[in-house]
């Protein structure tokens, strides 16, 4: 027993030792990935429900980099937050999302929207405001085609300054969303006391809607509730035809997810767009 002791801590010293590398080099190489253009962004389509047509797109992050290989945003994103790195990444984020957003409606001849997501870190920014201002004359964008999406984790705090972001980036006309909703604590007054425009209801109630009776009225309450505060429902990690026929009936806006496009690279996003069109 003794030496089964022996092992098991060993074993977990250098699980934790493997761990405490990668989150170190992680932390090490993020502080020139931006120079040194290891960050791409990748747009997941949004569709509306009713008429199945693609609304927008999500703007989703990836990093690739020489020594970590690929590493995903769950890995990254949280240490970017605890340096402050996502200050700068998330500039990056939304001036490349605008251009993007302007090219695809150029091409297309057609008005979408484009989500970015927000992290705590970047409301605490005091030159966040203008940033996005001048992100979108630059791109030439309408702020109401800009949606910005946070959790309901950030607004936990109650920190004063949250609010004030979240106003000022409402009074500009830019929609916000609340992000994973169901995840986290106490939401429903969130609701009330911030602007929200937009609900996505997190995949791990979705997941669930044609499987179990409590999933979907779960999911149908949701719906109702936000309707009738004036919110517009997204699904997210919609993955079959069932789901999102459920969806339908339900009365849920819009919809993402696998069932009908995996996030892309831009170019690879645009093709897509196009061949739905010609439909
Ligand atoms: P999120 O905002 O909830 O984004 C949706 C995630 O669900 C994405 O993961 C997407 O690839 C995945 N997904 C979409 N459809 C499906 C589906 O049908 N099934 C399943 N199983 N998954 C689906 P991803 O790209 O790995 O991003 C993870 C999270 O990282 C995002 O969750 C978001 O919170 C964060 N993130 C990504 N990009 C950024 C960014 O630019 N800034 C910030 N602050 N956070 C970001
Ligand atoms: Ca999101
Ligand atoms: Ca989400
Ligand atoms: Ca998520």
């Amino acid at each position: 027993a003794k030496a089964l002791g022996r092992n098991t801590y060993s074993f977990f010293t250098e699980e934790m030792n493997a761990i405490m590398r990668r989150r170190f080099a992680i932390e090490e190489q993020m502080h020139t990935a931006l120079a040194r253009n290891e960050f791409t962004i990748h747009y997941q389509a949004l569709f509306d429900v009713q008429t199945q047509n693609i609304s927008g797109a999500e703007a989703l992050l990836r990093w690739h980099n020489a020594t970590l290989g690929q590493v995903t945003p769950d890995e990254f994103i949280p240490i970017a937050e605890h340096t402050g790195l996502i200050v700068p990444i998330g500039k990056y984020v939304i001036k490349q999302a605008l251009v993007f957003l302007n090219e695809w409606q150029n091409i297309d001849q057609q008005k979408y929207s484009i989500s970015v997501n927000l992290s705590p870190r970047q409301l605490r920014d005091a030159t966040l405001i203008d940033l996005i201002k001048d992100a979108l004359q630059d791109a030439n964008i309408s702020p109401e085609s800009l949606q910005l999406e946070i959790t309901e984790g950030v607004l936990m705090t109650g920190q004063a300054y949250i609010q004030e972001a979240l106003t000022n980036i409402s009074d500009l006309g830019i929609k916000l969303g609340m992000d994973d909703f169901g995840t986290g604590y106490s939401s429903l007054s969130y609701l009330r006391q911030y602007p929200f425009d937009v609900l996505k209801i997190d995949r791990s109630f979705i997941y669930g809607i044609a499987l179990n009776k409590a999933d979907c009225d779960l999911v149908k309450a949701t719906i109702a509730m936000s309707h009738s505060l004036g919110l517009t429902v997204v699904a997210e990690g919609v993955e079959t035809q069932e789901q999102l026929h459920l969806l339908n009936e339900l009365g849920c806006n819009f919809a993402q997810g696998y069932y009908f496009a995996k996030p892309l690279p831009a170019n690879q996003l645009l093709d897509f767009s196009a061949s739905k069109k010609k439909k």
